[in-house]
């Protein structure tokens, strides 16, 4: 089945061509075996938040855009299952925001990064970061620390969707602004984040892109309040409370 053969009138439109990617990445060798576990338990969740961008994921959503718009050395960082679910629109967020994008592996092989760099200069990203590894995330082990100097490690603000937790946690560790996207609202990473976004990140990433070019003319003061009124652990305990209240509303 094609991506064209799925109708969008289908009541699990999003669902199916969420799987359908997931597939073809697999299919591409950008997306790992392990990356299919990840997307089921990510479905499960997205289930029960009835398949939406809850409010509290939305004002999430434009936080992150205000940190992205006022950061100095923004960075998308993308892994095998963002590369497979929303390669374009990646490159489009980091457009607008001038953020550069970092591929960054859980499970790192040459071939992986490659094909991963590879699809996301098909959809039109140029200077992708991630092959030089020239430099480590202090307190992680050796394969999983390796990030690119002028990428993720002088990075103000990062951007890291399906991030795990023990990276998060060595990146907050950092200093960094760690936006993170991920379905699990118990997940460590969205424990630990600035902005926690729980959201499906095939809504996620276009809604941010939208939230930066309603703020783009936004000056920094307005950008500033905006970050300083958000609450994390609320919007965590939002996301939370809605799974478990099991409303479908
Ligand atoms: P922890 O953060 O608790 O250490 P983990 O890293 O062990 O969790 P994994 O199953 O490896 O968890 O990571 C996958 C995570 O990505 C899950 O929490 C899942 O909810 C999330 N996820 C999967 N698909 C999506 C998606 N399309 N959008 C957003 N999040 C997703």
């Amino acid at each position: 089945m094609s991506e064209l053969d799925i109708p969008e009138s289908h009541p699990r439109y999003e669902s199916l061509l969420t799987r359908h990617r997931i597939e073809e990445g697999v299919e591409k060798g950008i997306t790992s075996k392990q990356g299919l576990i990840a997307e089921g338990r990510g479905e499960a969740f997205d289930y029960l938040l009835g398949e939406q961008t809850i409010p509290s994921a939305d004002e999430a959503e434009r936080v992150a855009a205000a940190h992205l718009l006022l950061a100095d050395h923004p960075v998308l960082s993308v892994n095998g299952n963002v590369a497979a679910l929303v390669p374009g629109e990646t490159v489009e967020l980091a457009e607008v925001t001038g953020s550069a994008i970092e591929v960054n592996l859980f499970n790192r092989t040459d071939e992986r990064m490659r094909a991963i760099v590879d699809h996301l200069e098909a959809h039109g990203a140029d200077d992708v970061k991630g092959l030089s590894a020239d430099a480590r995330i202090p307190g992680l082990d050796h394969e999983r620390a390796k990030v690119d100097r002028d990428g993720i490690y002088e990075a103000d603000v990062v951007l890291v969707p399906l991030e795990d937790g023990d990276r998060a946690e060595a990146l907050a560790e950092m200093g960094k602004t760690e936006i993170v996207i991920d379905l699990n609202p118990l997940s460590r990473s969205v424990q630990t984040a600035a902005v926690p976004i729980v959201d499906n990140i095939i809504r996620a990433v276009p809604n941010i892109t939208a939230h930066v070019r309603e703020l783009a003319d936004s000056s920094d003061g307005e950008l500033q309040e905006i970050i300083d009124a958000f609450d994390a652990e609320e919007a965590q305990t939002a996301a939370e409370n809605r799974i478990r209240s099991g409303r479908l509303d």
